[in-house]
């Protein structure tokens, strides 16, 4: 009989949304004259913008031609959305990225849960808690060794470099769950970590288009240095609504090497190529037309609107918390918002509170790691009145 991956049978089951909806459900039944408003949702919820419809319009009407249609796309992505990202992305934010260390894919949770591919087994790995899951269960999935990086009030749930080794490390800034961002001091901090351990740093910047702070950097590589210890994922969804459309890029800069157990250096830019071109046969055309149009006038214009919609209602929610004596923070920078529950209640006694009294839904924080415990998690991709609704609900209930 054919052998399993053990490491699959470590995994934690994540009952976490399953429990939510469960109990969710349970109330709506038992209440059914009442509204339930779920602040609980990591999805957007505001369409694509217009320019990307039009350009995936057009996209679809050259596939119809034999002069415009395109079959298999180059691995690494068309060079008219590669060159807009390291036009846009970063040369104007004077970080210097070229279209060959650009990788396009359907998102970041495929590309940060993959990368693991390119690396040995016998790396020790550092993972913040709470987390964003993909990168612990990949990890665990392959079977190294796991260090948790505790981010807690002290550090403003931010992450600080460990005393002990780690040779990858798993930074996300803005952070999901927290909304808590790394700054640009703190940033250099984990740039220094990495060079001194010969680590790499996989930075996930899914929610760079939420920063609204100046000394927040939108990528690592506006650190000095960065370019040889680090690898960046980008992504559609939060930016553009393309969390069902599905397009996200990585960067791994050329020159940025690790090594074999012999010690002999290898590229890896050159190996994350060869693990795309062997795995994945590229992001569709029309779908990479879509994004390219993120990049124009209008474009901009439409993606800054969806998102200062997200920032308003993210506002509304900490300030009405706050109002009410409820401890939070993130919602700055990031459509999270990260409550401390009161009076020593659990992250589950706060969803059952906030649930059976207010009927607004939220998500634990325990399902996020062990540090989660004690905190909860409120989003800002529902509607403006509903969020009004839901906070107006919250400070008169507490
Ligand atoms: N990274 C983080 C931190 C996320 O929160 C998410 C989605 O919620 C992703 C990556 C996944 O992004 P994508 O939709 O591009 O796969």
């Amino acid at each position: 009989m054919a052998l399993v991956n053990e490491n699959f049978l470590k995994l934690k089951q994540n009952y976490l949304f399953a429990e939510v909806a469960k109990r969710a459900d349970a109330f709506k039944a038992a209440h059914p004259d009442k509204k339930v408003i779920s602040l609980g949702i990591g999805d957007v919820t505001r369409p694509l913008p217009q320019a990307c419809i039009e350009a995936m319009h057009k996209a679809v009407d050259d596939m119809s031609r034999p002069e415009t249609f395109k079959g298999y796309g180059p691995y690494r992505g068309y060079d008219f959305l590669c060159d807009e990202i390291a036009k846009n992305d970063y040369k104007a934010r004077g970080v210097d990225i070229s279209t060959e260390e650009i990788f396009v894919s359907d998102g970041a949770k495929s590309d940060t849960g993959n990368i693991g591919d390119i690396f040995s087994k016998d790396n020790i790995v550092a993972i913040t808690d709470p987390v964003y899951p993909v990168y612990m269960d990949t990890n665990i999935m392959e079977g190294r060794e796991i260090k948790i990086i505790p981010c807690g009030e002290q550090s403003n749930f931010a992450p600080i470099p460990p005393d002990f080794h780690a040779d990858l490390i798993y930074l996300c800034s803005p952070n999901n769950p927290t909304g808590s961002v790394i700054k640009k001091d703190l940033m250099k901090a984990w740039v220094d970590y990495a060079i001194k351990n010969e680590a790499i740093i996989l930075f996930d910047a899914a929610y760079e288009r939420f920063i609204t702070e100046d000394d927040v950097p939108h990528s690592i590589f506006e650190i000095e240095g960065a370019k040889s210890c680090a690898i960046e994922f980008r992504s559609f969804s939060k930016t553009a609504g393309f969390t069902g459309t599905r397009c996200g890029y990585t960067v791994v800069p050329k020159g940025l090497m690790a090594k074999t157990a012999d010690g002999q250096k290898t590229d890896l830019n050159a190996m994350w190529y060869r693990r795309q071109s062997t795995k994945y046969n590229g992001t569709s055309y029309i779908i990479q037309r879509g994004a390219a149009a993120v990049y124009t006038e209008e474009g901009q214009k439409q993606i800054n609107e969806s998102i200062s919609y997200y920032l308003e209602n993210a506002r509304i929610i900490r300030e009405g918390l706050s109002a009410a004596g409820i401890e939070c923070s993130g919602g700055i920078n990031a459509p999270y918002i990260w409550v401390k529950c009161p009076d020593g209640m659990t992250s589950w006694e706060m969803f059952d509170k906030l649930l059976n009294e207010t009927a607004v839904v939220g998500t634990p924080g325990s399902g996020f790691g062990e540090m989660g415990e004690g905190y909860f998690r409120l989003t800002s991709f529902g509607s403006r009145e509903d969020t009004i609704e839901a906070v107006e609900r919250i400070k008169n209930n507490f």
